[in-house]
């Protein structure tokens, strides 16, 4: 019996290097729905390569466009949000992929959850957003999440197997294509450098995230969630060549780690096909090429958005919401060139201090909470 998956962000980053997971293992994956936000050309190609039952695009002005050109298919095409919604319920669908940018992943993931439907989780934003409200829903409906984020599926290996209490949690980070840079040189740091990543191939949202370090710092919240953890228990260490992807110091001062070449597919692999390995034609780590392996504390000074996810951690509530809608907004308008580098921390500070802070949000206080710290980013940048 294949796996059926449904694909939300089927044309991104993570979207397309799953496809090509599922290229390599038909045996084993079946596509029942590809959903994308805007990107309408690739998304016909891919429905015409995987032919699943139903693709969905999210920008309902590209509905007509799609419709007619799988018309010779045998399949339903829907747009807009409400569907990618509706379309992961279906019965047929054993595993969500949610690998769509943003904000945009929540309602979607809340949906599949109550369909109970397992998670293979790459939208870290829903955890950070709502880390609370999705796990005890995912506990209620008995619906399995499954890390697709490098790290946090390196913790989740070293977890596997494992039934004694966590000491901490080792996460690691690049350091981005800024590890060096003095604060000058961040000052004048361009989008164009920022996208530059030295180790990852990913979507450009989250590859600024990680030249700006907000991306560990989202990390950090995903990693309370998904594994229980406090923020004392996990530590952020700096680890240019991205071969350890994460470790676990358990009680009796054992680490564990998982090591790899730096490919998103690696961990995507193993999220589909959990609990399974499948053989794969990913490169081996070439040790004469990796004969060291560094590890270094991050600078907070400098990478001020790791101390900003710590104070969200620490006061919960809506503040993950509140750093996680200005974080988009500010990266939009550093993508467009419209602020600086250091502004966007800058900009998170003092929006984390002016929205009115919720101990106990329920879901409509958090779709609230996202909407007035966008208008409010929005209105004085
Ligand atoms: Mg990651």
């Amino acid at each position: 019996m294949k796996r059926q998956l449904a694909i939300l962000g089927s044309t991104g980053s993570i979207g397309t290097q799953a496809l090509d997971v599922v290229r390599q293992h038909p045996d084993k994956l079946g596509v029942y729905a590809l959903t994308a936000n805007n990107q309408v050309d690739l998304l016909i190609r891919q429905a015409r390569e995987f032919q699943p039952e139903v693709v969905v695009i999210a920008n309902e002005s590209k509905y007509m466009l799609l419709k007619e050109a799988l018309a010779d298919l045998p399949l339903k095409v829907w747009a807009g949000s409400e569907a990618i919604a509706q379309v992961v319920e279906n019965e047929a669908i054993d595993m969500v992929l949610t690998a769509m940018v943003g904000y945009a992943g929540l309602k979607p993931t809340i949906h599949a959850i109550k369909a109970g439907k397992a998670i293979a989780l790459a939208n870290k934003e829903t955890l950070v957003i709502a880390g609370e409200l999705i796990t005890k829903l995912a506990r209620e409906h008995k619906s399995p999440i499954i890390p697709v984020d490098s790290e946090h599926s390196a913790i989740f290996q070293c977890l596997t197997g494992e039934n004694s209490a966590i000491d901490k949690i080792l996460l690691t980070a690049s350091g981005g294509p800024f590890r060096t840079f003095t604060k000058e040189q961040l000052r004048h740091a361009t989008s164009k450098e920022a996208l530059k990543h030295p180790n990852w191939n990913m979507g450009a949202k989250v590859t600024i995230d990680s030249a700006s370090m907000m991306n560990k710092g989202f990390e950090m919240i995903e990693a309370k969630w998904l594994f229980g953890v406090s923020p004392e228990q996990i530590q952020v260490l700096v680890h240019p060549q991205s071969i350890v992807h994460s470790m676990v110091q358990f009680e009796d001062m054992s680490v564990k780690a998982q090591l790899g070449v730096p490919d998103m597919r690696l961990p995507i692999q193993y999220a589909l096909n959990y609990p399974e390995r499948l053989k794969s034609d990913f490169q081996a780590i070439d040790w004469q090429k990796f004969s060291s392996l560094t590890f270094e504390e991050p600078d907070m000074e400098k990478f001020r958005n790791l101390g900003f996810a710590f104070e969200a951690i620490r006061r919960g509530g809506n503040m993950p919401c509140i750093l996680n809608a200005a974080n988009e907004i500010v990266v939009a308008a550093f993508l467009e060139n419209r602020i600086g580098f250091l502004e966007m921390s800058d900009v998170l500070e003092k929006t984390m201090q002016s929205i009115p802070f919720i101990a106990s949000p329920t879901y409509d206080d958090l779709l609230e909470t996202d909407k007035i710290t966008r208008e409010n980013v929005i209105r004085n940048l």
